[in-house]
């Protein structure tokens, strides 16, 4: 007969099934596939399937009203065995821990995959920014980066932006943890402004990667990205400057899209117009000079390259069989689901992954890192041209991977990751 504490254990939540989202779902099924694929020892299954550590905040934050909200935040850390954690932070009204492990589990293999010294980590508050002031998501930051002093540090977790957050979440983020250890901690988050030991290029980067991607997948195989129509969904962070680099390098971008409209020129839609309107409006709607289509409508448009660089779940079984594009580069996190992966595998669309199409972001905040820590500035020229060097190597090892594992580039993408990150995990051994 089971004692009270059995029953008692038995009628909690399972271990692990608090992490449980859909996109969670997601990031655990692509690693036990790879983990198969690689004949993974059941250890590093065990080790590495769930995050380590998180952090579950809540916290109030007096409104402009004088009215007191009460948030939640999260940090999630994925693994502590390649040195700190690395991962944005992101603000949205369905932010949850579940799709913070997700995301935070994709940083270990992105980071792992381009050769950084970081796992992964991710982090967010559930919130509507555009709901709120200038005044209050600055209180709502500071409050956030206090909350979360047990468990980030310039060694131990470095923050950076993610949806809803830029340049100046991280300004205030790192004043305010400065304020608490009594001197500038510019390492302590990275997507930085320049000014406070940001490096230039961290703003284009993940958008500028992207495009640097695209190029290296475009030569591999025999498609001319200037001659090449291109689709974007989302013209923010990512979005706005991969399409402003596509023009500038004459690709026609025929389609782009934001959270109120698409719009859509067959002939070439002229970016640096729309990027102003863009400035002056807040907003895709309104724009006179295309056809205006839904949000989601973009991925449908004819077209060669397809980029989604909104959100996750875009992509789906639901839409997977009207895409009509030879190759998905894949901006945002998590952007398309597996049986839309499995819907277009069966038609002879590529897809290129997002911890690969997306890691631009990560690679320049290691550089900015690595700069803050040596008090010595780098130039634009030197890092595009890293980062171009260590976007095509990486695509180098998913290449020979996917060759070597007879498998798509995704899973060819996590194996080269997990291999390094359970080859890592066995050198140290498990403490005591
Ligand atoms: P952002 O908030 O700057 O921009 C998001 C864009 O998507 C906005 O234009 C928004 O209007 C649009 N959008 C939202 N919902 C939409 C919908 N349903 N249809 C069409 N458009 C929609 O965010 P971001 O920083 O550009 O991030 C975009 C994606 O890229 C996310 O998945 C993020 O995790 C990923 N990412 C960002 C970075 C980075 O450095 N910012 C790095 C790696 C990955």
């Amino acid at each position: 007969m089971a004692t009270d504490i059995q029953q008692e254990a038995a009628d909690q939540v399972a271990p692990g099934d608090e992490w449980g989202t859909e996109l969670y779902r997601i990031a655990a099924n692509q690693f036990d596939r790879a983990g198969m694929l690689l004949e993974l020892d059941p250890e590093f299954v065990t080790r590495l399937g769930q995050p380590r550590r998180s952090l579950v905040v809540n916290f109030p934050v007096r409104l402009d009203s004088g009215v007191v909200l009460n948030l939640t935040g999260y940090r999630v850390q994925h693994t502590l065995t390649m040195g700190p954690t690395k991962g944005g932070f992101r603000y949205g009204p369905d932010v949850s821990l579940g799709e913070c492990a997700a995301l935070a589990m994709w940083m270990t293999w992105k980071c792992a995959l381009l050769g950084l010294p970081y796992g992964g980590a991710k982090g967010g508050v559930r919130c509507t920014p555009r709901e709120l002031s200038l005044p209050e998501v600055e209180r709502l930051t500071r409050r956030y980066a206090a909350e979360l002093i047990p468990v980030i540090g310039p060694d131990r977790d470095i923050p950076a932006p993610d949806m809803g957050t830029g340049e100046r979440e991280m300004a205030w983020f790192m004043d305010t943890y400065s304020q608490m250890m009594g001197h500038s901690v510019f390492e302590i988050v990275t997507g930085k402004p320049v000014v406070l030991g940001g490096t230039t290029g961290r703003r284009e980067a993940t958008g500028l990667g992207v495009v640097y991607v695209t190029e290296a997948v475009c030569e591999r195989i025999g498609l001319d990205l200037r001659e090449a129509r291109v689709a974007i969904q989302g013209f923010g962070n990512v979005g706005a400057v991969a399409a402003a680099e596509l023009y500038a390098i004459g690709a026609r971008v025929i389609a782009v899209s934001d959270a109120t409209a698409g719009l859509v020129d067959e002939e070439g839609l002229d970016i640096p117009a729309v990027a102003r309107w863009m400035d002056d409006n807040g907003m895709l709607a309104g724009y006179p000079d295309a056809r205006q289509v839904g949000p989601a409508d973009v991925l449908e448009v004819p077209c060669e390259i397809v980029i989604p660089a909104a959100r996750e779940q875009q992509i789906t079984a639901e839409n997977a069989n009207r895409l009509r594009c030879e190759l998905i580069v894949e901006a945002a996190n998590g952007p398309t689901t597996p049986e839309a992966e499995r819907i277009l595998r069966e038609r002879g669309i590529l897809v290129v992954p997002d911890v690969l199409a997306n890691a631009g972001g990560v690679t320049v905040s290691y550089f900015e890192w690595v700069q803050d820590h040596q008090r010595y500035t780098w130039d634009e020229l030197d890092v595009q041209e890293r980062l171009r060097r260590q976007l095509r190597a990486a695509f180098g090892r998913v290449i020979d991977a996917a060759e070597r594992l007879d498998c798509d580039w995704r899973m060819a993408a996590l194996s080269v990751a997990i291999e390094r990150v359970a080859e890592a995990a066995r050198m140290r051994g498990i403490y005591p």
